[in-house]
């Protein structure tokens, strides 16, 4: 799907490129085009109204009409102000806790369990941390064998506590032991259901007023498209989290989910998950992903 924007707005900007002489009404045009777009990727389109509509008076400010080479100047318009709606620079995450807390967030299947052996296979070679996986899906015995897993094939320590049934309590327990065991990172992975209820919204905001973690991050599926943008919202409502992962973003997906989560949680997402493998994990730029949108 990527590919399908991509192209439709190469398409709508091809317009402009092969005019020899622009007017406003071919701005207008394309911009048009653009709109409809990213409205096709799953871009809400009260954002993509707001996005086309900044983009033309950026354009008329600019002189776009009169510029040698208009077309490349609206490429690069469009390029700059999609960089700008995924969030301008890329955000780093907190690791000043002693040990940092990251609390993983999201409904089930949007791959926080990846996730969490992904950031922690990272923290670990990249930035030579020592990191804890913590199970706490109390629910689903699977789940933390599933974790355990992970830890035992990326050789990150997994701490659980099957028969507890008190997420805080694993959670304290689990901060208390790395502690003690000298684990600078602990990544908590929580229990997630197939869509936001109330039980479970309850017991990742008990788990996140207990423990004050450096970092909650929202685990979110691209493939999800607008679905996505109103699971972000519902727990961004109650938890105030500080990042977004966006996951399966090797599959065929749409780009709009980036844009629109920015622009409704105002919240940067800070890594984007390309595969099951353990590094398939990547930094998210916002203009490496405004690049690989625009094509
Ligand atoms: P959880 O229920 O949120 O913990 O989700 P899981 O981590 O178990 O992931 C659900 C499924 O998605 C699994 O089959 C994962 O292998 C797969 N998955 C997770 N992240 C990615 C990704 O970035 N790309 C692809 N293609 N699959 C992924």
């Amino acid at each position: 799907m990527f590919d399908s924007l991509s192209d439709k707005l190469d398409n709508a900007l091809h317009i402009l490129k092969g005019h020899g002489q622009i007017t406003e009404v071919n701005v207008a045009e394309t911009l048009k085009e653009v709109r409809r777009a990213l409205v096709d990727a799953d871009v809400n389109y009260k954002i993509a109204k707001e996005f086309t509509t900044t983009v033309k008076e950026k354009a008329m400010g600019q002189d776009v009409l009169t510029a040698l080479k208009p077309g490349q100047m609206m490429v690069k318009l469009v390029k700059d102000e999609l960089t700008e709606l995924m969030g301008g620079e890329a955000a780093g995450i907190d690791l000043s806790g002693k040990p940092s807390v990251i609390l993983m967030a999201g409904l089930q299947g949007s791959g926080k369990t990846t996730f969490s052996g992904k950031l922690a296979n990272y923290l670990k070679t990249k930035k030579s941390k020592n990191p804890l996986l913590v199970a706490c899906d109390v629910y689903r015995p699977a789940a933390i064998n599933q974790l355990q897993i992970v830890g035992e094939q990326i050789g990150v320590a997994v701490f659980s506590d099957e028969g507890n049934q008190d997420p805080v309590n694993i959670s304290q327990a689990a901060i208390a032991f790395a502690k003690q065991n000298g684990h600078d990172v602990v990544i908590i992975d929580t229990a997630g259901r197939l869509a936001v209820d109330e039980a479970m919204m309850t017991e990742i905001a008990n788990i996140h007023v207990a423990i004050k973690p450096n970092e909650t991050l929202f685990v979110v599926d691209s493939m999800t498209g607008q679905d996505a943008v109103n699971t972000a919202k519902a727990f961004n409502d109650r938890l105030n989290f500080d990042g977004v992962i966006l996951t399966k973003l090797d599959g065929d997906t749409r780009g709009g989910a980036a844009i629109s989560i920015k622009s409704v949680v105002k919240k940067p997402i800070k890594f984007i998950g390309t595969g099951e493998k353990m590094d398939a994990i990547d930094v998210f730029y916002p203009s490496r992903m405004a690049d690989r949108i625009l094509g």
